[in-house]
């Protein structure tokens, strides 16, 4: 037996894990590059495997990272099943679809241009048509089910409390009547956060794969979080001005409307008129409404006691283009949460148009905001912004909210670890190779395990 590191090595996106037993390949994630276009561009290059030798594939949530070439699997052949858990099979119907949809977007753009230059046209990653066809491949499970996917592989689904529908999967191995565990963390989830379930802890395996992300970082307490938003949107609402959120579509913003309902009195939200401007956040909201079974207890006690956990009385859902551009018309006592999450596209840009120069106006940033995006020149202060080709100045105020993150910190990751009784070797994953040195130092210090920093095209036994 053994497993093959074929992405999210030293690095956070394209999470894709071979695994061989028995003479059967199991392919542990599917996810997409993201990043610069010179990253992204590697999307194209072939899979590192024979698709054609594929027994299944497992992804463990809905994001793209780890999904998102799940398309070119089964245009290149693959027809098995794909196992996920049931609220990641719904996720994947808007994510996935939306991601060809991008597909389809950059690719007519990116032709025009070549065009021009009379080069060859390209063709897209992947059609709508093409993600719709995926869906059919998937199978749903719930968190704690049992089942074996394939001659000596079993496989559990528990919750990692990330993003709805997120999972860790445990995969007992059997050959030669020799069996092992693995235990693959996906991504987990940061402690108390809302909605979802605190991260599964496993008391056993034989090898651990575990994701990086902030393994040299610490989270804010969520308490300092919600008293900073209380402070921001009380202050807001004496200079009567706006308050605009850019929000992923997928988490964040069922986050904000969550804890808006909680605080709606504290926070005195019925003096606003609050708009989710988002197709996409409508749909995963909606995704969020349906999957009440993996909520936390206080979430659970919300929904009996006050029916949805969503329901506030001014809150409107804009989904058509006409609504968005009415809201551009209030110029005081709106809360517009858009996408998207980095100020890269969607509608959140039209919305800092038509307020981002009124001195009046907030802008809260609640998520991770990369290098070289919309978002990210705002957290970093700058005095103007391009939008279309016009330049506008921003006079609005940029609070950067640090609380919020769908990822555990460094102590949130080592908990986990620690809910292991045998001190399991660990392979870390889904880093960046500074993270990931922090945290590899931590684990051998606190608990001398052998850890190893995957790197790409590693092999390693089991
Ligand atoms: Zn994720
Ligand atoms: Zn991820």
């Amino acid at each position: 037996m053994n497993i093959k590191f074929l992405g999210a090595t030293r690095e956070v996106t394209g999470s894709c894990y071979l695994v061989q037993v028995n003479n059967k390949n199991i392919l542990l994630e599917c996810g997409m590059l993201q990043g610069s276009y010179q990253h992204e561009r590697h999307n194209r290059d072939p899979f590192p495997f024979d698709v054609a030798d594929l027994d299944a594939v497992i992804v463990s949530h809905a994001h793209l990272d780890h999904t998102g070439r799940l398309p070119m699997l089964i245009k290149e052949g693959f027809h098995g099943c794909i196992y996920t858990h049931n609220a990641t099979v719904d996720l994947c119907k808007i994510m996935l679809v939306d991601s060809g949809y991008i597909h389809e977007k950059e690719a007519r753009w990116e032709n025009k241009k070549r065009e021009r230059k009379g080069l060859a046209l390209i063709e897209p990653l992947y059609t709508t048509a093409e993600a719709d066809t995926t869906l059919q491949y998937f199978k749903g499970l719930n968190y704690d089910d049992d089942i074996e996917i394939c001659q000596g592989v079993k496989l559990t689904f528990r919750d990692a409390g990330h993003i709805i529908g997120s999972a860790i999967v445990e995969l007992t191995l059997t050959e030669n009547s020799v069996s092992k565990k693995i235990v693959f963390s996906g991504d987990l989830g940061h402690k108390n956060a809302p909605i979802l379930r605190d991260p599964f802890k496993v008391k056993y395996a034989d090898l651990v794969i575990m994701e990086s992300t902030y393994g040299d970082r610490l989270h804010r307490s969520w308490e300092d979080t919600w008293q900073e938003m209380g402070e921001i949107i009380a202050d807001a609402k004496s200079n009567k001005g706006n308050i605009l959120i850019p929000a992923f579509t997928v988490g964040r913003t069922q986050e904000l409307l969550y804890e808006f309902k909680q605080h709606f009195e504290q926070w005195q939200l019925g003096d606003w008129q609050i708009f989710l401007d988002s197709p996409m956040g409508i749909k995963a909201t909606n995704v969020y409404a349906k999957h009440s079974e993996v909520y936390d207890n206080k979430a659970i006690n919300i929904q009996q006691d006050h029916g949805g956990i969503f329901d506030l009385p001014n809150l409107h859902m804009s989904e058509t283009t006409n609504y968005s551009m009415k809201i551009n018309q209030i110029n005081s006592g709106a809360i517009i949460i858009a996408g998207s999450g980095m100020c890269t596209g969607g509608r959140i840009k039209h919305h800092f148009k038509h307020n981002i120069w009124r001195k009046n106006a907030h802008v809260l940033i609640v998520g991770f905001q990369a290098r070289g995006t919309l978002g990210r020149a705002l957290v970093d202060g700058c005095e103007n912004i391009n939008l279309w080709g016009e330049k506008i100045q921003v006079n609005a105020t940029i609070h950067t909210i640090g609380g919020f993150s769908a990822h555990a910190d460094q102590q949130g990751l080592l908990d986990w670890y620690r809910g292991f009784e045998n001190n399991p070797p660990v392979v870390l994953v889904h880093g960046e190779e500074a993270a990931m040195e922090v945290l590899a130092q931590k684990l051998k210090h606190q608990y001398q395990v052998n850890v190893i920093q995957a790197s790409y095209r590693q092999n390693i036994i089991i």
